[in-house]
């Protein structure tokens, strides 16, 4: 986890964005206005917190990270600043589910937000911003799906055309989305349930019917990705599972998997949300990427490389000298090398195989010879030689340096 957090902020330092900090908590309305209260996130995954008698307003654990900042904006007055505003962050999210393989209660998400630029030409940007972060983070291939599902002006009629067509075939809808036709029949298009996904092979889709505004609006961000050289796939059923998006919205799944659960990522446009929590009229496009399923996906990729595995381990002779030990590697520490002391008073061939078995890629060892020279042994290559007291930390930092940690030539002889 801390390695993807240093690859987003990284990226965002030099994609220009700043670290905002939202509350873990907000009030439930902040939610229900930006999210909607006919979603899954708001109706069935709000953790909500037991209120205290005194207390008026009603709280919850924040499920997703938009609408906090959006509230930030707002309240901070951020629409004097130079627009866009762009800001990121990175943290735990909270959804009230069953827990299941990469699906969590508790989650962690890197987030990207730029307020106040209508786009298309930062959609595209965004997008490619989200494209490079799952390539530094060693994702093996991404499927990038992409949607404009249109804004107020041309949304309503598809709506309605929509619900023409959902009520046609309300005898096959499950409970929940037949409870839904009526009152949010877009939730019917992202629906999780198996049945709803023959329905919604011959639905009629958003992108046929936008206006022209958003049309070329659209055509824009695909230019601009074309320019870019980021590939994506149409997906005119991607409508997103929040109601404050508007034209643009994107999805990622690890390459070849497309179940909803599989997503490693996803954002969009949400003109309307800034308004919505009593801002001034302000356009806004973010991202969220899964963290956690980002982790699942390479590990898988790559073998679960451990990196806190000490570069040394200070070993030595007399068991008991557990004092030499850890003043050694205080020495490496401060030096800036990861290192370790046996801290037990077992065998030197047992604090060997400690060292060993916790991944470390050397072994410091004290006291090994008559002399009371230091060793320092290879554990990954087997090799071993003297090196003077003085130049150990060189030795170790130059090994550090090189990609496979080696000893050089000297010693392999
Ligand atoms: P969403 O806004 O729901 O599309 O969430 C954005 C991303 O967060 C998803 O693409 C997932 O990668 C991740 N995510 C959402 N919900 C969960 C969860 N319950 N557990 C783990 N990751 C999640």
């Amino acid at each position: 986890m801390a390695r993807l957090e240093a690859i987003a902020a990284d990226l965002t330092r030099r994609y220009g964005y700043r670290p905002i900090e939202t509350p873990l908590f907000e009030q439930v309305a902040v939610f229900e206005r930006g999210i909607g209260e006919v979603t899954d996130v708001v109706e069935k995954e709000l953790f909500r917190l037991a209120p205290r008698s005194e207390e008026k307003e009603a709280w919850a654990l924040r499920p997703e990270p938009t609408a906090g900042i959006a509230r930030a904006y707002v309240q901070h007055g951020m629409q004097t600043l130079p627009q866009p505003v762009k800001l990121t962050m990175v943290g735990p999210m909270f959804r009230y589910d069953r827990p299941q393989a990469g699906r969590y209660r508790q989650f962690w998400q890197f987030d990207v937000e730029a307020i106040g630029d209508a786009g298309p030409a930062i959609d595209a940007e965004i997008i490619e911003l989200a494209n490079r972060f799952y390539t530094e983070a060693g994702v093996p291939g991404i499927d990038l799906r992409l949607n404009s599902i249109g804004d107020p002006q041309c949304r309503p009629a598809y709506i309605a055309e929509l619900t023409a067509y959902y009520r046609d075939h309300v005898a096959d809808l499950p409970p929940l989305e037949r409870a839904r036709l009526e009152r949010n029949p877009l939730r019917l298009l992202d629906s999780k349930e198996p049945r709803m996904a023959v329905i919604n092979v011959e639905a009629p889709k958003i992108t046929d019917h936008l206006c022209t505004a958003c049309a070329d609006h659209f055509d824009g961000v695909r230019a601009h990705l074309d320019a870019l050289g980021v590939a994506y796939t149409l997906a005119p059923e991607l409508v997103r599972g929040l109601d404050y998006y508007t034209r643009t919205t994107f999805e990622i799944f690890p390459a070849g998997e497309t179940g909803q659960q599989a997503a490693i990522g996803g954002g969009g446009r949400y003109d309307g949300l800034v308004e919505l929590l009593g801002g001034h009229p302000t356009p806004g496009i973010g991202f969220g990427l899964g963290l956690d399923r980002v982790l699942l996906v390479t590990r898988l990729a790559e073998g679960a490389a451990d990196e806190t595995a000490p570069l040394a381990v200070v070993v030595s002779a007399d068991p008991a000298a557990t004092a030499d030990r850890l003043v050694v590697a205080t020495e490496l520490r401060a030096a800036g090398l990861r290192a370790r002391a046996d801290l037990s008073t077992r065998k030197l061939g047992r604090q060997l195989e400690a060292a060993s078995r916790d991944g470390a890629h050397f072994a410091v060892i004290l006291g090994a010879d008559a002399a009371g020279g230091t060793q320092l042994k290879d554990l990954k290559a087997g090799t071993q030689r003297v090196v003077a007291a003085g130049d150990l930390v060189k030795e170790l930092e130059r090994a550090a340096r090189t990609h496979h940690h080696g000893l050089g030539e000297a010693a392999k002889r």
